[in-house]
């Protein structure tokens, strides 16, 4: 009996501090996504070059993500079958089917994927062109039809999705292939879960420099801060944003 009444009494001091502590405080204000987007300055348009017709087929060590072929080494959120329609050596996001992620997971690596923005596209700013390449599965670089559409400059093609904004845009014209080439090397955590070293990448856009070794702070939200969420090998998930955005040659080199 005494010892309840103990146990009572400590619950109830406890239950009244935490009270009082949060009392103490004003809660935080509810963030909205427009919190964390800037719109200038906007970044320099560079003209790539031509995306040459032949494909840069994979190294001899890569593993091949796709190969025009079928999406065998992709399945969807729960774990079933990719649903994204294939098309003549590429495929294309299904509206509503949801991400398609890797079956494999993965560590660093160098990522080559290309990707095309439907010809004759309609909608601005986030509307228009939107899909994503998530890193380990927490950390999207934004894909978006940047070509004459502007968009707050974190949110841009190559950003670092409501982080970093891409240093140029080097957008091809609605139609014609893009490529990117990401190098990736993932975070080390201590015993506590917080970062030993974060996440850095690399981005090129058909050949030009649009993240340079960015340190990545967090996971990529929509809306709020980036978190820093403890994870070990991640599968690379593309994001289905309701556009008929295509992919193409997709490998990875595990570094
Ligand atoms: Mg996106």
């Amino acid at each position: 009996m005494k010892l309840i009444s103990l146990f009572t009494l400590s619950f109830l001091l406890v239950s009244l501090s935490l009270f009082s502590q949060e009392s103490k405080y004003p809660k935080q204000a509810p963030m909205k996504p427009e919190m964390s987007e800037y719109w200038t300055p906007q970044p320099k348009v560079v003209t790539p070059a031509q995306t040459p017709e032949t494909i840069l087929v994979a190294p001899s060590d890569a593993i091949v993500l796709f190969d025009g072929s079928d999406l065998s080494m992709w399945e969807n959120s729960e774990g079933k079958p990719a649903e994204w329609t294939i098309g003549d050596g590429f495929f294309t996001v299904k509206k509503g089917k949801g991400i398609i992620k890797t079956k494999q997971l993965f560590n660093d690596f160098q990522l080559h994927i290309e990707w095309r923005i439907p010809e004759g596209i309609e909608g601005k700013s986030q509307g228009r062109g939107n899909s994503g390449v998530f890193l380990q599965g927490h950390y999207e670089i934004q894909i978006l039809d940047c070509y004459q559409n502007e968009t707050y400059v974190n949110g841009q093609t190559g950003s670092v999705y409501k982080q970093t904004p891409p240093l140029v845009n080097a957008m091809q014209k609605p139609g014609v292939w893009n490529t990117y080439d990401i190098i990736y090397n993932a975070p080390t955590f201590t015993k506590d879960g917080t970062y030993r070293t974060p996440p850095t990448v690399t981005v090129l856009q058909n050949g030009v420099l649009l993240q340079n070794h960015t340190t990545i702070l967090g996971t990529t939200e929509y809306i709020g801060f980036p978190k820093v969420k403890e994870h070990g090998a991640g599968p690379i998930i593309l994001q289905d944003h309701g556009d008929a955005v295509s992919f193409r040659n997709i490998w990875i080199r595990e570094l």
